[in-house]
């Protein structure tokens, strides 16, 4: 057994598996750090993540993986809002300490730095969480429920 930082696999021959029950596909490892933050899907690192620009796709059309696990609620959000948050704040606040620049300029360069770093951000997080998602096996809570 090998284990990477974020998934661990089982080695079979010179193949990977993934060691999820339910998937049985037989590929070799893909880093989900790489595919996630290229918008690939996570069990091949071929097909596509992404539909649109912020739109999963139904499946992967590579290997067939169904996309219905992928959700990333509001993860992507969050981390977006602190990241980019921190940036153009300090960003801003080292402008205004060190040039006293016209409250003007401030709206002409950080609403627009604002906008574009948080679409970009956002769609390279979430497809790291779906992809993270997938590897680690994360889903919702549910009950055991036996008969
Ligand atoms: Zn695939």
């Amino acid at each position: 057994m090998q284990s990477c930082p974020f998934v661990f696999w089982v080695r079979s021959d010179d193949t990977m598996r993934l060691a999820m029950s339910e998937d049985k596909a037989v590929l070799p490892p893909v880093d989900p750090v790489r595919a996630g933050l290229t918008g690939r899907c996570p069990r091949c690192g071929e097909g596509r993540l992404f539909s649109g620009f912020l739109t999963i796709g139904k499946h992967c059309a590579n290997c067939g993986l169904d996309y219905e696990f992928a959700d990333a609620g509001d993860g992507p959000a969050v981390f977006v809002i602190l990241i980019i948050g921190f940036i153009v704040v300090g960003l801003a606040l080292w402008m205004e300490v060190t040039t006293q620049a016209p409250l003007w300029l401030h709206f002409v360069l950080w609403i627009p730095l604002t906008v574009v770093l948080s679409l970009g951000a956002l769609r390279l997080i979430k497809g790291l969480l779906i992809t993270l998602q997938y590897c680690n096996k994360a889903a919702e809570g549910r009950l055991d429920v036996r008969k």
